[in-house]
């Protein structure tokens, strides 16, 4: 964090559902992440894994989130499995990190979209 990275941005959506100001369906949470269900899920899963540090995306990222990025990447697939994703390789998830206005970014807090489950999905 530095000084122009608050750890909380009292405008931001996802701040506010860290806080439960907004209501949230729980996936996961720890001392560091919280993970919810999307508002409007594409697929028969579809979740989103945030870090509780107002990053605003992965634009932001440098070598003092390393450790942090590393337990959110290690986290994936145990949710997924734990959310009814089917195993690997039948199975499996799609990972994504829209970043930035061209990257399709809507909410300004860093998060992974996790999605799986059977086909069709909705999007994506
Ligand atoms: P982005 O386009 O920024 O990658 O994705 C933002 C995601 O956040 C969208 O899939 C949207 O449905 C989800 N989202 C936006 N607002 C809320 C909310 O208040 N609650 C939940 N659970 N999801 C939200
Ligand atoms: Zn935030």
């Amino acid at each position: 964090m530095t000084a122009s990275t608050p750890a909380h941005d009292p405008n931001c959506i996802f701040c506010k559902i860290i806080a439960k100001q907004i209501p949230s369906r729980t996936v996961y949470e720890d001392d560091e992440l919280y993970a919810f269900h999307d508002i409007h899920p594409w697929a028969p899963v579809h979740f989103l894994l945030i870090p509780k540090l107002h990053i605003p995306s992965m634009a932001q990222l440098d070598a003092s989130h390393t450790a942090l990025l590393g337990r959110m990447m290690a986290l994936v697939p145990k949710l997924a499995l734990q959310e009814g994703c089917n195993p690997y390789p039948d199975g499996g998830f799609r990972l994504v990190c829209n970043t930035g206005a061209e990257g399709g970014q809507e909410v300004q807090h860093l998060h992974f979209h996790v999605m799986g489950g059977p086909r069709p999905w909705l999007r994506g």
